[in-house]
């Protein structure tokens, strides 16, 4: 999946993540970028719901943590885990 903005322009970014999305057999088939643009209250997402491989964009208020975005498509709510340190 393609980032859906120009990596270039990451100083006007409050948030941006990407993460790998497993499906519950715990395969890698899904993929998220969840963003929020300094001064605005929304975050915007493109995702591949590991759940049905559906690619769709939207955006959602987010208040608190874990982040989780719904599948338009199959309904499942997905969690966007924070970053695990290595
Ligand atoms: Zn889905």
């Amino acid at each position: 999946m393609e980032p859906p903005f120009d990596i270039n322009d990451i100083a006007d970014f409050a948030y941006v993540t990407k993460r790998k999305l497993k499906d519950k057999n715990g395969d890698m088939r899904g993929e998220v970028f969840l963003w929020r643009r300094k001064g605005e209250a929304e975050f915007n997402y493109k995702l591949k719901c590991p759940y049905c491989e559906v690619e769709q964009e939207s955006s959602i208020i987010l208040e608190r943590r874990p982040y989780r975005v719904r599948c338009s498509n199959c309904d499942m709510s997905i969690m966007i885990e924070k970053l695990s340190k290595k």
